[in-house]
């Protein structure tokens, strides 16, 4: 990560932990990271719950003034009206959660979301002033097929089509071979595929964004490799699955320094 960007550590649940469960969890996170003494101002921990987990973790995290942010693991591109099973950008932002992930790959494979879909909901968040986390990734084919880049730089780029110009967003680079998988990408690619998503960032939403806005990488993060890809220049941070849920384990990789 280059100066000027702070690192986000951002733990995605998925389906795991219920309200109950989410409320120990984020108690015992926050000692944790109190005890190590992590220093807040060089890093941002944040985490995304299920939907009906929020309010339990936002009542905690304000209550007891934890130092950590929060927010969903997806959002409507609607605001409000028949749509049975959504939850908007306005609901979210009264549970004061700081973020929406969007496009998670989970989410276009086995809900079939397009990049377009993607787009709207990112602007969904933008409107409700929540910040859009928009993953892309190439999968094993779309590697073998045209290198890393050439799928997530698309996707990318139609995601932040009709975005404001000046939008503050977060973009994970997430190559699908390597969620979930134990085996992460090198360092080198994701500093290769971040440089250039920065570039599309740059383009769309102006060279200011794209200066300011953090690139996290995902897949089979660890305490182990997170101190790596940190130290890319445009790897602004780690969007963690599994690892996020070990308290322990998310709290060394919050560490990473
Ligand atoms: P993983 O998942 O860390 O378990 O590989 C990452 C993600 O899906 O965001």
């Amino acid at each position: 990560a280059e100066a000027g960007r702070r690192p986000l550590i951002a733990g995605n649940w998925k389906l795991n932990l219920d309200h109950l469960q989410s409320i120990a969890f984020v108690q015992k996170l926050a000692w944790s990271l109190q005890d190590a003494k992590l220093d807040f101002r060089t890093v941002e921990v944040a985490v995304f719950p299920p939907f009906t987990d929020l309010r339990s973790v936002q009542s905690l995290i304000v209550s007891d003034h934890f130092p950590i942010t929060f927010g969903a693991q997806d959002v409507s591109e609607h605001d409000s009206g028949a749509y049975t099973g959504e939850i908007s950008g306005a609901f979210l932002k009264a549970l004061e959660c700081t973020y929406a992930i969007v496009g998670h790959s989970e989410r276009r494979s086995y809900h079939h979301e397009t990049s377009e879909l993607v787009g709207a909901k990112a602007a969904a968040a933008i409107r409700h002033g929540l910040v859009p986390v928009i993953c892309v990734g190439e999968t094993a084919e779309d590697l073998e097929a045209r290198g890393a880049s050439a799928v997530p730089v698309e996707q990318l780029e139609t995601a932040l089509a009709g975005l404001p110009k000046g939008s503050d967003i977060v973009v994970a680079y997430e190559p699908v071979w390597a969620i979930g998988s134990g085996q992460a990408a090198t360092p080198e690619q994701a500093e290769n595929v971040a440089a250039q998503l920065r570039a599309v960032v740059g383009t769309a939403l102006g060279e200011e964004a794209g200066a300011a806005t953090r690139i996290l990488y995902g897949g089979s993060v660890k305490s182990g490799n997170i101190a790596s890809f940190l130290r890319e220049p445009n790897v602004d941070g780690a969007l963690v699955g599994g690892a996020s849920l070990v308290v322990d384990e998310f709290a060394k990789i919050a560490r990473f320094q």
